[in-house]
């Protein structure tokens, strides 16, 4: 795919800014705002490219939790883009592509403003770490949210929040005042295929029908821009029952009703180079569908890189770096649609013995593990349920009874836009 790529995308930049006009009609008259934009210390006039700090909490041995933020402030009006990353402290390339993806942009080239939080669990990157220290929380599980019936959840709860869930009221008020997209920035088991997430759109009390049908298909032009599998999120209910709605991009896109996905960039721990570069080049898309942009081609890549060079700078095929702007796309290795899927499970506890790879396609009944004793005499062959691929594998090798051995993508035939106290399915 060529810098053309973004091109494919189904909705044009004229119906995302008559979108974006019908949302903010008050203030947006000459379609965006041009204001100074701040986030904590981080302030820039257009033409400007600030970095600061949002501070988030108190911590006990002194001192104040701050999250780094930059803002690049476009000379041109546009909408407001946020990009962020490692939520999961372990979660780094994420990190290494919100930072590069700051430091390639030019104010000068950008229709509106990119606003980046590199590091949104600073707790639990310095432990190389999912969750933060300070109860152990998972971080994309606490932001505000409306339970099924459209209730606030946080004004029911009998227990005040706790720090995570603090700070993550005070990141999604920064965002409910200034975007007009977010995409939250994530990478999942070792050796994943990257993916993107898309959530269902509610509707209820806080949005009719034909306002989530809306905001669906905007949100559908910025994950086709972004030129990775598209995995549906589980539906409604497990969607509630797993907490899903209180993640980040679930909290934006179905509470505040802002088009957010949450992407995920391969495996954790160490920052997988390849998948970074892609990712660049998936946002630069992204911002080109939303108007923000001209094309890929628009990122200064070569500064990002430095002495160093891209990675494909350093391949054999002698591709340059402005060509790793335009890298391809990663395609769907199915054609039908695709939701998340723990499983298959395994019947007995023992060694599982994985035998496909990410990626790899199955169809219902087809075997794809094994189980074995510690001495390597099988027990159980585990089929597939469903048809579909392999996103990974579970890590580790020992398994308990009706434990899930791979995280799938299968066959999915749900509404995308869905009644907020329905059955989902
Ligand atoms: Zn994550």
């Amino acid at each position: 795919m060529g810098p053309g790529a973004f091109k494919s995308c189904p909705s044009s930049p004229e119906t995302l800014l008559k979108y974006y006009r019908c949302r903010y009609p008050v203030g947006f008259d000459a379609g965006f705002r041009r204001a100074i934009m701040n986030i904590g210390t981080a302030r820039a006039d257009p033409g400007e490219v600030s970095q600061g700090w949002l501070d988030v909490t108190d911590l006990p041995t002194g001192g104040t939790e701050r999250l780094p933020v930059v803002v690049v402030a476009g000379e041109h009006e546009g909408p407001t883009l946020w990009v962020t990353a490692s939520l999961h402290g372990n979660e780094v390339t994420p990190l290494a592509v919100a930072q590069d993806l700051v430091r390639s942009l030019s104010p000068t080239d950008l229709r509106g403003t990119l606003i980046a939080v590199p590091i949104l669990n600073p707790a639990g990157l310095r432990l190389t770490k999912r969750r933060s220290y300070y109860h152990r929380d998972d971080p994309n599980r606490y932001f505000p949210a409306l339970d099924r019936e459209g209730t606030p959840e946080d004004e029911e709860r009998a227990k005040p929040p706790r720090t995570q869930e603090r700070i993550d009221r005070r990141v999604h008020d920064a965002i409910a005042e200034s975007a007009n997209a977010l995409l939250d920035l994530h990478t999942a088991q070792v050796g994943s295929l990257p993916y993107l997430i898309r959530d269902q759109v509610c509707f209820g009390p806080e949005r009719d029908r034909e306002t989530a049908e809306e905001l669906n298909e905007t949100f559908d032009a910025v994950l086709s821009a972004m030129g990775l599998p598209v995995v549906n999120e589980f539906p409604v209910p497990e969607y509630f029952e797993r907490n899903f709605h209180r993640t980040l991009s679930g909290s934006v896109l179905n509470t505040l009703g802002i088009p957010a996905a949450t992407v995920e960039l391969g495996g954790h721990t160490v920052v997988d180079e390849a998948v970074r570069e892609r990712a660049l080049c998936g946002l630069a898309r992204v911002m080109a569908t939303l108007d923000m942009l001209d094309g890929p081609g628009t990122l200064d890549t070569p500064d990002v890189f430095g002495a160093f060079g891209a990675v494909s700078d350093r391949t054999s095929n002698g591709t340059n770096a402005n060509e790793t702007a335009t890298a391809d796309s990663i395609d769907s290795p199915v054609s039908h649609p695709v939701k998340r899927h723990d499983g298959p499970r395994v019947s007995n506890t023992g060694i599982v013995r994985h035998r496909l790879e990410p990626g790899d396609i199955v169809e219902a009944g087809d075997p794809v593990a094994e189980v074995v004793t510690p001495h390597g005499e099988v027990t159980e062959t585990v089929e597939s349920a469903h048809d579909g691929y392999v996103l990974a594998r579970k890590p580790g090798v020992s398994v308990y009874a009706n434990d899930a051995i791979y995280s799938m993508a299968v066959r999915d035939d749900s509404d995308r836009v869905v009644p907020r106290d329905g059955d989902g399915e």
